[in-house]
């Protein structure tokens, strides 16, 4: 943890204070992050991951990793492993306490024969639909099942028979026996186990009942004596039932439910249901995409924990649902990088620039800055020579009012290097395009302005073309057009944005960046932040994802009433 990693208080932080001034769990702090392996972790999630493994490191508490994997429909040990992976990359450790939901299952079991042994649960032949119908509404009471009033010894017997195997899925299923007229639904008799004959990625076919969440995840963090079990918003109605499931059969330490807002971010979606469509249906290359909001996208995207840990901080908890701008992530990256990574020269969309009067064959080294602010990054050489490379958007034929680039009858300083002069440009005969200029540079100008006093105002960035690497870029920009893709429901994917993506094959760089490692940031100069992409073979040429743009430039267009 940094200093950019603790949050200000907020309510839960507050109720923890509050708990260990009163001694109420014997001065212990225990959280947990419940993640059930049905997909990869998001930025959501990640905001959970640092709720809880922040308040343990900040009260000298523990945090358990939970594979809350009670449903097998779904889960996978691809899953379990990325999320594990993510986690510690996040910069969290969860020592030996790394548990799975599934090695409960057969305490899982005692407690339900616990419940009917005691007449509060019963085994209901009801179908899905039949239940529903008894359910009742907001607005009036449910009506008691016919099997309500079977006898302990018939429901211990039917229980068991499920767990053999010996009826088919939606015979039967075993409910709590609460209140059908309760006000709250959810303490309606719940299901608290059903029968699935789907193999679990664990248990394989040993189980053919599964345990409910509402059931199994507060038995869970009772059989790990947490403390303080923080979740999300949507589970506040189902408090009620947490505290009854963990009243009837747990004595001592019993943990207590929290519940906060749920992380969205404008511009993308974060629901697993429609990452996993997104995968399915091929509208990004996998998990890992650089443009999803998953952690293994933002990793490889070139995103840093310490700036994923720093966004989470700066959003805080609270108790209402809001939508935060994405820009606010995009903003806290910014500023990560801006003090650790190296600058160095590429360019996108290249110009090439003949210096007419500097000798063929000659190479001169500039020792370049790697960061401006910090000498401590220390310097590299950079090759200069008569070909080089700039970019096609730093030379202007007939250039604006006030243009501080290079243009007819104008000079501009290349970074690190000489001032130039234009002297003439080369058209392609058949489209007229500009396809190299001439130029003459002065020698009087490596260390510092002309010594004659003539102002150059413009720098710009440049390669020599001898010695440049060619790369692929990949820009990347927001997945969604529209800040709340997911307002209008499951129609989502018409609001991607096709300009998403945009691939620039054969970019010069500096030859610095020739075997540079995947995921290590650099500054492009004037360009934004770029890292190296972790797929391909090292003898491709090496693909650079930009990471982000070195000013939000969304911001300026949604002034002009959006892209
Ligand atoms: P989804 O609803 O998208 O399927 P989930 O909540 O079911 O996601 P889990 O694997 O159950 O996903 O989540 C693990 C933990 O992460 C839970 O404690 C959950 O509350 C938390 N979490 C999930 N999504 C978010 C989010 N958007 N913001 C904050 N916490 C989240
Ligand atoms: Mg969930």
């Amino acid at each position: 943890m940094t200093k950019n990693d603790v949050p200000a208080g907020d309510f839960i932080r507050e109720i923890i204070e509050d708990d260990l001034r009163t001694d109420k769990h014997g001065g212990r702090v225990a959280t947990r992050f419940p993640p059930e392996p049905n997909g990869y972790l998001h930025i959501g999630h990640a905001k959970s991951v640092c709720l809880n493994f922040g308040i343990a490191a900040q009260y000298g508490g523990t945090c358990n990793l939970r594979l809350d994997d009670t449903d097998p429909s779904g889960e996978s040990l691809e899953y379990v492993e990325s999320i594990i992976n993510d986690v510690h990359w996040l910069g969290f450790d969860w020592g030996n306490r790394l548990f799975y939901a599934s090695d409960y299952f057969e305490h899982l079991y005692q407690f339900a024969v616990e419940l009917i042994k005691a007449g509060k649960a019963y085994v209901c032949s009801l179908n899905a639909e039949e239940i529903r119908g008894y359910r009742g509404t907001l607005t009036e009471p449910g009506k008691e099942s016919p099997y309500r009033t079977r006898s302990i010894e018939e429901n211990l017997d039917l229980f068991a028979r499920m767990r053999a195997g010996e009826f088919e899925d939606g015979a039967h299923v075993l409910r709590a026996k609460i209140d059908m007229a309760s006000p709250n639904v959810v303490m309606r008799d719940p299901i608290i186990y059903r029968i699935k004959r789907v193999p679990h990625y664990r248990t394989a076919a040993e189980w053919v009942i599964y345990p409910m969440y509402d059931f199994a995840h507060c038995l869970s963090d009772s059989l790990e004596k947490i403390t303080h079990s923080i979740c999300t918003l949507e589970f506040e109605n189902n408090r009620p039932l947490y505290d009854w499931f963990v009243g009837e059969l747990i004595a001592r330490d019993r943990p207590r439910q929290i519940e906060f807002a749920r992380l969205n971010v404008s511009y993308t979606v974060l629901s697993k249901r429609r990452l996993i469509q997104l995968v399915e249906q091929s509208y990004v290359t996998g998990w890992d995409d650089p443009r999803m909001p998953t952690v293994a996208g933002m990793r490889r995207r070139g995103y840093t924990p310490e700036a994923i840990r720093a966004f989470c901080a700066k959003i805080g908890v609270a108790k209402n649902d809001n939508l935060v701008d994405i820009a606010l992530l995009e903003s806290c990256v910014r500023d990560d990088l801006n003090e650790r990574a190296p600058r160095v020269m590429g360019v996108l969309r290249p110009l090439k620039v003949i210096i007419d009067n500097y000798p063929e064959g000659q190479v001169e080294e500039f020792e370049c800055a790697n960061h401006p602010q910090n000498p401590a990054m220390g310097t590299r050489k950079v090759p200069f020579s008569r070909v080089l490379y700039i970019e096609q958007d730093d030379f202007a034929e007939n250039p604006p009012r006030k243009y501080k680039r290079l243009a007819p009858g104008k000079e501009v300083r290349l970074r690190s290097a000489y001032v130039i002069r234009y002297q003439d440009m080369v058209k392609d005969e058949q489209t007229g395009e500009i396809t190299a200029l001439h130029c003459t540079y002065d020698p009087e100008t490596r260390n510092g302005p002309p010594p004659d006093g003539r102002k150059v105002d413009g720098v710009i960035h440049w390669v020599s073309a001898d010695h440049a690497v060619p790369v692929e870029v990949r820009l990347y920009d927001r997945l969604f057009q529209v800040p709340d893709p997911a307002a209008s429901g499951d129609d989502f994917i018409r609001h991607l944005n096709p300009h998403s993506l945009e691939t620039l094959v054969s970019c010069p760089v500096e030859p610095s960046l020739q075997d540079v490692p995947p995921g290590s940031p650099y500054q492009f100069e004037r360009l934004g932040y770029f890292c190296r992409d972790s797929e391909g073979a090292p003898s491709d040429p090496p693909v650079f994802n930009r990471i982000v743009s070195l000013r939000d430039s969304w911001a300026k267009i949604a002034g002009k009433g959006g892209k």
